[in-house]
């Protein structure tokens, strides 16, 4: 099933989404305090903005902006908030998200397409390997869009090999919704107890949080790895609380669908200015149709590119392509620019690493510096040349390599307060 506006003309969905954002614009002036001050400040008329390419006229919001006037943005009354959720906080301080009961069917409709988009139906039976709880928005989405798509869902949570198996086995899920690095510990503990790979029932996964194709969308490394072991249709989707909006492939797995009714997307270089049709530049979204904290241009720091060619699936809509970096995280070393995400391909390629974590910070100098803290079995000094040769050739530059013990790097991949593991620690944003 795809929704009609997603496969109408080029023309009729700008023309929707136009109208869409006529209305949002005259919602937040009523409602919101934060885009009152910016339309006065700025001396912004909303009756003169009409168009996509209109919305030039407006600044940009950033996170700093949500950080600092959080409240501002909330256009509900107290009394009309259903669920309060948090960001990550993987870059500075967690910002709070407030959804109404609206916002909830909203965020329901979003994933329901996102699953349909990805082939889900009502027949399928969905694993659910990330949490539902720790105020995360994906979560409870996954469970809301099965939902409403019809499919069973099993509520298994994070980590837990053991259990996800278990489930696997007993319950068979058709479709899981993993961190595709996960995936790669799930296979080693099939491995290890037996678990014959080849006669499961998973026939897809929704991969979050993790890029799994290279720009040109074939697979990546980690994408490729999964494969090689698990006979499994990997399918990416890209989103985040700011969003509240989900970009999954269709089948084709050509980027992720843009669902018109739900955000209008925008791709700006560092002086906010659209980039040329297939240029790379930070996604920048207007969200519609959200009632409690509605959104206009953000910059959500991600570094992307946006496919505007006709899909053979029947939508229309455009594509974002694999998220190349975080603006934030771009890392200048002697002279060459590169994002954590070239680093992690390089890692990942080398089978005696056991996990690592990039650590990103400055030198005396105040130049970016990166270390990579790596746990491994094998003869460090061996493993060390290769990984630096590597990163020579891949990506022209020689991180330091520091060896770490199990006990540390577990330390440094679950803080006490994250939700998923991480594989960045960015220190950067600490020293002004
Ligand atoms: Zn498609």
């Amino acid at each position: 099933m795809i929704p009609e506006i997603e496969g109408a003309s080029l023309r009729d969905i700008k023309k929707f989404q136009e109208q869409k954002l006529v209305e949002l614009l005259s919602y937040v002036k009523e409602n919101s305090k934060y885009y009152q001050r910016v339309f006065q400040k700025h001396n912004i008329d909303i009756s003169e903005i009409k168009t996509l390419e209109s919305l030039e006229k407006i600044p940009v919001t950033t996170k700093e902006d949500l950080q600092l006037y959080n409240d501002d943005f909330i256009c509900v009354e107290d009394h009309q908030i259903i669920d309060v959720v948090t960001t990550s906080g993987t870059l500075g301080e967690p910002i709070t998200f407030v959804l109404s009961d609206k916002d909830l069917d909203r965020l329901a409709y979003n994933e329901y397409l996102s699953f349909a988009c990805a082939g889900i139906t009502k027949d399928d039976r969905i694993q659910l390997t990330t949490t539902l709880d720790k105020r995360f928005m994906a979560g409870l989405a996954y469970f809301l869009g099965a939902r409403k798509l019809g499919a069973s869902i099993i509520r298994v949570g994070v980590g837990s090999p053991e259990l996800q198996w278990d489930s696997i086995l007993k319950l068979k899920p058709t479709c899981l919704v993993a961190v595709p690095s996960f995936l790669i510990k799930l296979i080693a503990f099939a491995k290890a107890n037996n678990i014959a790979l080849d006669t499961t029932s998973v026939k897809k996964v929704i991969c979050i949080g993790e890029p799994i194709k290279e720009s040109d969308f074939s697979p990546n490394i980690l994408a490729k790895k999964i494969q090689e072991d698990w006979n499994v249709e990997l399918y990416s989707t890209y989103a985040s609380t700011e969003k509240s909006t989900a970009f999954t492939e269709c089948e084709e797995q050509k980027g992720g669908h843009h669902h018109p009714e739900l955000i209008i997307v925008e791709v700006l270089d560092e002086h906010d200015k659209a980039v040329k049709e297939g240029g790379k530049g930070e996604l920048t979204i207007t969200t519609l149709g959200v009632e409690a904290m509605p959104l206009l241009k953000y910059k959500t720091g991600d570094i992307v590119e946006l496919h505007q060619d006709l899909c053979k699936c029947g939508r229309n809509t455009l594509r974002v392509g694999p998220v190349l970096g975080r603006k934030k995280q771009m890392i200048k070393l002697k002279g060459t620019t590169i994002f954590p995400q070239a680093i992690k391909s390089v890692l990942n390629e080398v089978d005696e690493v056991n996990n690592y974590v990039i650590k990103i910070s400055k030198d005396d100098f105040l130049n970016d510096k990166v270390t990579i803290k790596v746990e491994a079995d094998t003869d460090q000094e061996i493993l060390r040349k290769t990984l630096q040769q590597k990163c020579k050739t891949k990506i022209r530059v020689t991180p330091f390599i520091e060896f770490v013990s199990k006990r540390e790097i577990h330390a440094l991949m679950f803080p006490k307060l994250g939700r998923k593991p991480i594989d960045v620690i960015d220190e950067r944003n600490c020293i002004t």
